[in-house]
């Protein structure tokens, strides 16, 4: 089987000129005579690959010079286990917002470290839509709010960032840092895993304002201290630095493509083609995430009949549309259209959807 269109939520799907490209420099990179694999993460040549990723991602995502960037392995769930060792005090209250699976593994990796209370949760309504911001409950001495930008799983995504008041703002943008531009002095930190958007997993990139590394924080080792990780260029142990390297690969195609207006052009029209398919299915397919809580990046949608679930995946591989099954939370279908996911790959679905509702009609 050649590739496919691929509509994992993560790993997720990487553009071809990129696995090229690592592919190339797998065996010998530059003049080192060796793999990037095999060098020196201090040495000059590595040193060059990580500075350039960095200042490739300030390009990308525009940002000011006041937020450090910071990579890390550990992903996304252990960026949430450290958010209150760096940045509240012992015993000081967290808000979580939850509009998802995320936001609930966010609190819960923050619960033994902090007070995290649940501001607001959609959950009563099945994680359908975000909490509206007049039903928030913040605390008043809250170290950080915390929101999940794009939850992976229920395919609900905010579309404004909301008002908080004095506390930093803390976004998990995991599935869809890079999709559109965005305005990073809103928030006092993002964080994102980098296998959807930014390229393989492995390496996890955290945005934070330079001030709230002053912050005092919890008792913790060395190796989780965001401040020390700061200074050390994120390299205060050996760095994963095959998965930084493609990270900067990823990060440079999407310059080359047009950064992230272009993205957001192109992931409109995506979620836009894929939506209208499943509304105007006649209730074959369905979407149950209200209108304007619609995720552009994960797409779960249901068959009217669950019996047909095996067959749709099974004839949607045959047609090259491979990695569509739900998360099991959820059950059902999920299409992620991350960055790398081509228009046609999209009309590919869409045609695919619309011939499997003729024959299994
Ligand atoms: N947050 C979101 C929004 C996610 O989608 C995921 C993973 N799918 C995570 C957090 C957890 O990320 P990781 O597996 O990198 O820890």
């Amino acid at each position: 089987m050649s590739r496919a269109y691929n509509f994992s939520p993560g790993p997720a799907m990487l553009p071809e000129p990129v696995l090229r490209q690592a592919q190339a420099t797998m065996l010998e990179f530059g003049d080192t005579g060796a793999s990037i694999l095999e060098i020196s993460h201090r040495g000059a040549d590595f040193l060059a690959v990580a500075r350039q990723a960095e200042a490739d991602l300030r390009t990308l995502l525009s940002i000011p010079d006041d937020y450090a960037v910071i990579f890390t392995s550990g992903g996304a769930t252990t960026v949430q286990a450290l958010l209150p060792l760096n940045f509240a005090a012992p015993g000081q209250a967290a808000d979580y917002v939850v509009s998802g699976h995320w936001g609930k593994t966010a609190l819960k990796q923050a619960a033994p470290c902090a007070d995290a209370r649940t501001a607001a949760s959609s959950e009563d309504g099945g994680f359908r839509d975000v909490p509206p911001r007049e039903q928030w409950r913040l605390s008043p001495d809250a170290a950080y709010v915390h929101v999940t930008a794009n939850e992976t799983i229920h395919g609900v995504e905010w579309r404004d960032i909301p008002e908080v008041g004095n506390a930093p703002l803390i976004a998990d943008f995991s599935s869809s840092i890079a999709s559109e531009p965005l305005d990073v002095t809103k928030f006092g930190a993002i964080y994102a895993g980098a296998q959807k958007n930014l390229g393989p997993v492995g390496i996890t990139v955290l945005i934070v304002r330079r001030d709230l590394l002053e912050r005092e924080g919890q008792p913790r080792a060395p190796i989780f201290d965001y401040r020390a990780q700061a200074n050390a260029e994120s390299m205060l142990n050996t760095p994963p630095s095959w998965n930084w390297y493609v990270l900067g690969l990823t990060v440079k195609w999407m310059l080359d493509e047009g950064g992230v207006a272009e993205f957001a052009r192109r992931n409109a029209r995506k979620a836009a083609l894929l939506y209208a398919a499943i509304d105007g299915s006649g209730g074959y397919y369905r979407n149950e995430v209200a209108t304007a809580a619609r995720s552009r990046m994960n797409v779960p949608f249901f068959l009217h009949d669950p019996a047909l679930d095996a067959a749709f995946l099974s004839e949607a591989k045959q047609a090259g549309l491979v990695a569509l099954k739900g998360h099991r939370v959820l059950g059902g279908m999920r299409a992620s259209l991350y960055n790398a996911m081509p228009e046609a790959g999209v009309q590919a679905l869409v045609d695919f959807m619309r011939e499997f509702q003729k024959t299994h009609g």
